[in-house]
């Protein structure tokens, strides 16, 4: 079985670690590769390398930077469907869903990296005494991404773009999940060696990466439990972090909306990716008045989710374990289950598209992420008690409303979240800028935020020359 390697100094290397895991096809339950389970040793050697490129790839014209990644994400986009069979392979993603996605990606980090030929790097701006103030952007040096299995290739386009474009170097840790589709991402890379390194590992990577001294920032993508973790290694030592954490996503389905298209919009939402994308919908609010409908269309709907190339397995038995102790627990605190689950009988940590009603907030199912195919429903008398439900709760990632009434869409900003979608679920294009909410995170991003966020500026006020 091939053992996976690091890439540091632009030198695909063993790590020098000890410990090492399998890398498990979750569709079948078969060892695909073994990965170095990370050590402070490769850690240190990551940013060693990525410390010596940074001056030289931040002395680069911009536009050369921009030109470099922008030619890195068309090589992508040629290749994401042998990306999307590497995701497929890892954790479990259909391939026709993966390719869509990190085709998707690339044509976002193209757009997301151009922004830099716009950004002020250097302003100057004349005082009123005939001196002057210029503001420099600088790079923060060398910077951390961590990312999860559940998109490993977007999630971690999403995150390097700005990063890179900037002036930075980075040291990318993948999922220990999801080694195989970053190390082709990085085989299909032309930059300048060192400019991205790849160290493979689970905590045992992540946390001495975080804690390294000469990181800038940690851009950590995953779970609140670990953003906390890493949050509070950056305070320490006062660096920046951007935390995207976990979710618990409300909807709410309005009085006057057509039950069948929004129960298959919304089946999308909780089903797609077998429910394991942070902005999942979770939990679903439907108004009184098409409650009955709208069931009956999502459980119909579940049955066009069947497990094989549309509803992929979850990404471990671990994960499959959590799904069916929040749809336990619901059941045994009163829910029924309406479609859906039953553990299959086979190979694969699938489980099937499962609906749930007469949920409440006194049960796992409605207040802990479940990251599984899950869609949970509460009927509401009137859409302010959608809006209060939605809103009481400790993540604050996104949520979704689906209305005909004017009012009811401009009362939708009142639910604290990064992203408040009306009539549509996943919209919004490069000019979105968000910042989690709660539990869910912290430090805005998107748009130019990224660009803030990836240097540090500097004044420089200049007196009238005498
Ligand atoms: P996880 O927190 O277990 O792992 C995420 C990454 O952090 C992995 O690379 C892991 O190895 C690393 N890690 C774990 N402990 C660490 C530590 N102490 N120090 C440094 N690194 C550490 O999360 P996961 O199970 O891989 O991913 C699922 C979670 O990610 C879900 O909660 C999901 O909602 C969240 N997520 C959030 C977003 C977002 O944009 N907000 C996007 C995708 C996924």
């Amino acid at each position: 079985m091939n053992t996976l390697q690091n890439l540091i100094g632009g030198v695909w290397q063993d790590a020098r670690g000890a410990g090492f895991h399998d890398v498990v096809n979750p569709a079948t339950e078969e060892a695909v590769a073994r990965c170095p389970s990370g050590s402070p040793e490769d850690v240190r050697l990551a940013v060693d390398a990525a410390a010596a490129a940074q001056p030289a790839w931040a002395a680069l014209p911009v536009a050369d930077r921009v030109a470099r990644l922008t030619r890195w994400a068309d090589t992508v986009a040629a290749h994401a469907g042998e990306l999307a069979e590497a995701e497929c392979r890892e954790m479990g993603k259909p391939v026709a869903l993966g390719t869509a996605f990190i085709g998707g990606a690339a044509q976002a980090f193209k757009v997301a990296v151009a922004e830099a030929l716009d950004y002020p790097f250097e302003e100057t701006i004349a005082g009123p005494d005939g001196g002057s103030t210029t503001i420099v952007r600088n790079p923060l040096g060398v910077t951390a991404v961590i990312v999860p299995w559940n998109f490993p290739v977007p999630m971690t386009l999403g995150a390097l773009g700005p990063l890179l474009a900037a002036g930075n170097t980075v040291v990318l840790k993948p999922s220990e999940r999801s080694p195989l589709s970053a190390a082709r991402l990085l085989e299909l890379m032309d930059l300048p060696p060192g400019v991205v390194n790849l160290v493979l590992g689970d905590s045992r990577a992540g946390a001495p990466l975080a804690a390294d001294e000469r990181i800038g920032l940690v851009h950590f993508t995953g779970s609140v439990e670990a953003g906390r973790k890493v949050g509070a290694q950056s305070g320490g030592l006062l660096h920046r972090s951007i935390l995207e954490l976990g979710g618990k996503d409300p909807v709410i389905v309005d009085a006057g909306v057509d039950p069948a298209a929004t129960a298959a919009a919304v089946a999308f939402g909780a089903f797609a990716n077998t429910g394991q994308i942070c902005t999942s919908m979770e939990r679903i609010y439907v108004h009184q008045d098409v409650a009955e409908p709208f069931v009956a269309a999502l459980v119909e709907a579940a049955g066009a989710y069947p497990a094989g190339d549309v509803l992929g397995p979850l990404v471990d038995r671990r994960q499959r374990d959590v799904v069916v102790r929040h749809v336990t627990d619901a059941v045994e605190r009163g829910a029924t289950v309406r479609a859906g689950g039953v553990v299959p009988e086979g190979p694969g940590f699938y489980y099937p598209a499962t609906v749930l009603t007469g949920v409440d907030e006194s049960m796992l199912v409605m207040t802990e992420e479940t990251f599984g195919p899950v869609a949970p429903v509460a009927v509401v008398s009137s859409f302010e008690e959608g809006l209060e439900r939605a809103g009481a709760s400790r993540y604050g990632l996104a949520a979704t409303v689906y209305t005909t009434d004017p009012a009811h869409a401009a009362a939708a900003r009142r639910i604290p979240a990064g992203v408040v979608w009306v009539n549509q679920w996943q919209g919004g294009g490069p000019e979105r800028l968000y910042e989690p909410a709660g539990d869910s995170g912290m430090g805005a991003t998107g748009a130019r935020a990224a660009y803030d966020a990836a240097t540090r500026p500097t004044s420089i006020h200049l007196a009238p020359l005498a």
